[in-house]
């Protein structure tokens, strides 16, 4: 059941807002509500590989392009 009110509410629970109720929820918040029209997780969330090297067969690069 939903909330009557909330201080904040995100819509869409993939990695980006799911992120969002996290660190407000760390940072004090107690009346986050986080909407999800389907299954947590299920957008562009499931498909993600993991990351990868991109444009470089070199393995000094990653995909934030910073040196590991
Ligand atoms: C095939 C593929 C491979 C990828 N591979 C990588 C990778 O290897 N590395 C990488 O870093 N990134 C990758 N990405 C990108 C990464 O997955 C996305 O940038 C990231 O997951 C986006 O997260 P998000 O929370 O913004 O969106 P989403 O995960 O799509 O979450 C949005 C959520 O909002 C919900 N929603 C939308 N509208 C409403 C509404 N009106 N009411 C309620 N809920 C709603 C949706 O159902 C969904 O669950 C890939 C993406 C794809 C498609």
């Amino acid at each position: 059941m939903l909330p009557r009110s909330a201080e904040v509410v995100v819509i869409g629970a993939g990695v980006t807002g799911a992120s969002i109720a996290y660190y407000l929820g760390r940072r004090g918040l107690r009346n986050v509500v986080l909407l999800e029209q389907d299954a947590l997780g299920s957008g562009a969330t499931s498909k993600a590989a993991g990351g990868g090297v991109y444009g470089s067969s070199s393995p000094r690069r990653s995909t934030s392009g910073s040196p590991r």
